[in-house]
């Protein structure tokens, strides 16, 4: 099957890592078609996947737009739309993966008369989205989607709740391959000498820097926590959060934890960086529709700490596979990290568990099979 993917963005997120792995098995035969230039880019090319930048500027539309900016910023999409139709006649089905990818693969479809699967990475709340962005989406994805794959149950129940048909979607979780995160130990101990974290007991964060992600309660936690704990924050702001960015610089500075806290801006190598650490936190303050960081996190064999809400709470299971905190609670995230540093054994357990358990529920090729199936759908 030839696939048109479509993807608003040129930076990585989480949205854009699960594609790369959807992508891969279609990469003699498809093209991901982004609508903005680069890292994702550079990506996809370095694992032999086809791509084009088919916007020639950028599309202003952001999550919180009201009607007037989302109408002028359509208008700008016409010439994107024309491309985008005349290639999507060459391939069998449009994949459009973010919110605008929808917006114009949906009009698209209509026009090259090719099906149209969305893939819902979001969930689609009034949190998050605002309310002309939210009408948008579900009445697109109702009208002209044969299929939505939802992230996670929580992102198929947000669909639904703001009037996405159920009977459009399939929950399919994301992929990993596990080898990837399976890292030397010689490997480990390079990164722990190179960041100087030897002796220390380190808890990592994996996202970009953004209020929602909640990098100020783990901080805040930290403050908590005895002075042998050090935290590495990885990622950056990836859309433009630099009050958020300065507010932690300040955060830390008031707390006395400048020797505490490494803001290590974005890196591409997760798995080594997630292996080094004794503890891996997740401290979303809002839902999160899946959560990638903490599958990789317990792939990885280090224990994880996730936020109670959304996706999270489909993937872990407190005191079995993990554990569980209240959303923007930085006292019960302290007490909770601190039950890790006494409890060694017990963690290690759970953190083994979590391995097996990953493994085996969020293996690549069980999940691509399972996309490959549905995809068969659409074309009916
Ligand atoms: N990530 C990365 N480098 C960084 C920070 C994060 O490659 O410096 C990756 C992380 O490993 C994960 C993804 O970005 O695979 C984030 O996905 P997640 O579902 O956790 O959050 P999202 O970005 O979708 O909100």
């Amino acid at each position: 099957m030839k696939i048109l993917f479509l993807d608003q963005s040129g930076k990585l997120g989480g949205a854009e890592l699960c594609l790369i792995d959807i992508a891969k098995p279609y990469c003699d035969r498809s093209l991901v078609g982004l609508f903005a230039d680069g890292d994702f880019k550079t990506l996809l090319q370095q694992n032999q996947i086809s791509v084009e930048v088919l916007a020639t500027q950028p599309i202003k539309v952001q999550k919180q737009s009201n009607f007037f900016q989302a109408l002028a910023s359509f208008t700008k999409l016409i010439p994107l739309l024309i491309k985008v139709t005349k290639i999507a006649r060459k391939y069998d089905l449009i994949y459009a993966n973010t919110q605008k990818a929808l917006v114009v693969g949906a009009l698209a479809s209509i026009l090259a008369r090719r099906p149209l699967v969305y893939h819902l990475h979001d969930i689609l709340s009034l949190e998050h989205f605002s309310p002309i962005n939210l009408r948008v989406a579900v009445t697109l994805a109702n009208t002209f989607a044969s299929l939505v794959i939802a992230n996670s149950q929580a992102s198929q129940t947000a669909f639904v709740q703001a009037g996405g048909k159920a009977e459009l979607t399939e929950i399919v979780y994301n992929g990993f391959d596990s080898k990837k995160y399976q890292i030397p130990d010689i490997e480990i101990q390079k990164i722990q000498q190179e960041l100087e974290l030897n002796g220390k007991f380190v808890i990592g964060h994996f996202s970009r820097l953004a209020p929602w992600k909640g990098q100020h309660i783990l901080i805040a936690a930290l403050a908590e926590c005895p002075p042998q704990v050090t935290v590495i924050l990885v990622g950056d702001a990836l859309f433009g959060e630099q009050d958020y960015v300065r507010e932690l610089h300040q955060q830390v500075k008031t707390l006395g934890l400048e020797n505490r806290v490494k803001f290590l801006g974005f890196r591409a190598n997760i798995p080594q960086l997630m292996s080094a650490c004794n503890l891996v936190t997740h401290t979303s303050t809002a839902p999160e529709p899946f959560g990638r960081v903490i599958i990789e996190a317990m792939l990885c064999g280090t224990p994880v700490i996730a936020a109670k809400a959304g996706g999270a709470m489909e993937l872990v299971e407190h005191g079995v596979n993990g554990f569980l905190t209240t959303p923007g609670d930085s006292e019960e995230l302290a007490k909770v990290i601190n039950t890790c540093l006494q409890e060694i054994e017990i963690t290690a357990t759970i953190a083994n568990n979590a391995r097996n358990m990953a493994s085996q529920r969020f293996d690549i090729s069980t999940i691509n099979q399972q996309i490959a199936q549905l995809l068969i759908f659409p074309q009916k």
